[in-house]
């Protein structure tokens, strides 16, 4: 897994642009846990839930699964 510096070149405001520019939404939380989401599924489940799409209210959803913190940062990650 590759981590990319694109946050200042690109913009990462939705799912779709995770998955538009081929990327994993890399959730990291301050225990140090690391997650990959994959944007196609995200959407799909905020769609059919009628949830906002936007990185900052995915976010404020996702909970830690190591140590239940909901302080976790977001950022695209790119399979090798
Ligand atoms: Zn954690």
């Amino acid at each position: 897994m590759r981590y990319e510096n694109v946050m200042g070149t690109r913009r990462f405001d939705t799912v779709f642009d995770y998955s538009k520019n081929g990327c994993m939404i890399a959730v990291t939380c301050v225990c140090g846990h690391k997650a990959h989401l994959d944007p196609k599924e995200v959407s799909k489940v905020c769609i059919r839930k009628g949830l906002d799409l936007r990185i900052p209210a995915i976010r404020a959803r996702l909970k830690c699964s190591a140590c239940g913190n909901r302080d976790v940062q977001c950022g695209p990650a790119v399979q090798d």
